[in-house]
């Protein structure tokens, strides 16, 4: 279900795998593109077609992806397995589990930029981070099939609580788009109109690195806000106290408080990226 980068890419990677693949997509063009980029061995407008399926993976935006599960549970067999790739877990878990038993909430942590069949890769899954959510109610064999199948795809299995997923990609994916996003806005705020068209000549791998995720898809961004809104908040407040903190030192010259924070920060970030 949904043909777009993450579907498309699954498609991709199952079928290589020998897996035979049918997708849903509410437009015809895109069912059509996903054929001719060999995306799925057939596509359909009817959300009935997936109704064999042993596995039905949910690759629609987060906004979709309990609405159309709504719609597809009629046409299911019991044993079918449902599994979601959405970037939060809470807010999908809570309307599906009870509604599905067979349902085992999951998150591939790698993407693309670009949106679409067209943006499908081959192998984007490979040795990135997949997030499994099951309930304490989720069969076994459920838990069991789907993570047959992303080992299949080369990721890192995980294993975590769907509010546990929710606060650490706040953290490290969700925070950073709006820090990120208010570099840029901070910067635009420069009021000598000689000073900002230097800065923007001047940015260079720097800016590059640190504006990056917040010039990227502007509907992804408030996507985040809306549906990971308490665990971004937390970001957001511990956040605010820090900057604060910064800007105090700043303003009080304690350079000593400043170069401990920087050396601590120096040390610390390799535990999250190399
Ligand atoms: P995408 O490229 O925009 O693809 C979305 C797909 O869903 C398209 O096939 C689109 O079909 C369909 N769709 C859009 N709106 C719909 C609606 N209201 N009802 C039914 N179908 C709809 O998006 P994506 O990047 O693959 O993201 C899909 C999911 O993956 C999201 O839940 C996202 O949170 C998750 N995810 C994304 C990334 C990433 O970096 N992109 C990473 C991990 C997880 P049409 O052709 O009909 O418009």
């Amino acid at each position: 279900m949904g043909l777009g980068s993450i579907g498309g890419s699954l498609g991709l990677d199952l079928r290589s795998l020998g897996f035979r693949v049918v997708g849903v997509s509410r437009n015809p063009d895109t069912c059509q593109k996903a054929i001719a980029l060999g995306l799925v061995d057939e596509a359909s407008v009817s959300l009935p077609t997936v109704a064999s399926a042993q596995v039905i993976f949910l690759c629609t935006p987060i906004a979709a992806i309990a609405k159309t599960t709504l719609e597809l549970i009629p046409h299911l067999f019991p044993n079918t397995i449902l599994t979601d790739v959405g970037s939060v877990k809470e807010p999908i878990v809570e309307v599906i589990a009870p509604l599905w038993q067979n349902f085992v909430g999951g998150h591939p942590m790698a993407g693309t930029t670009q949106q679409g069949p067209e943006a499908a890769q081959a192998g984007l899954f490979q040795g990135k981070p997949y997030v499994l959510t099951p309930t304490d109610s989720t069969p076994a064999t459920a838990i069991k099939t789907v993570e047959e199948l992303v080992r299949q795809l080369q990721a890192q299995i995980y294993y975590c609580r769907a509010p546990e997923h929710d606060q650490a990609v706040a953290w490290i994916s969700h925070l950073p788009v709006m820090v990120s996003a208010n570099l840029i806005n901070a910067c635009l705020q420069e009021p000598e109109p000689t000073v900002l068209e230097l800065a923007q000549q001047f940015a260079s791998s720097g800016f590059r690195d640190t504006s990056r995720v917040g010039g990227g898809n502007p509907e992804l961004g408030l996507m985040m806000a809306q549906y990971n809104r308490q665990a971004l908040l937390k970001g957001l407040y511990q956040y605010r106290q820090s900057l604060e903190q910064i800007t105090d030192w700043v303003e009080g010259e304690n350079w000593q408080a400043l170069a401990d924070l920087l050396r601590m920060t120096q040390q610390a970030r390799p535990d999250f990226v190399d």
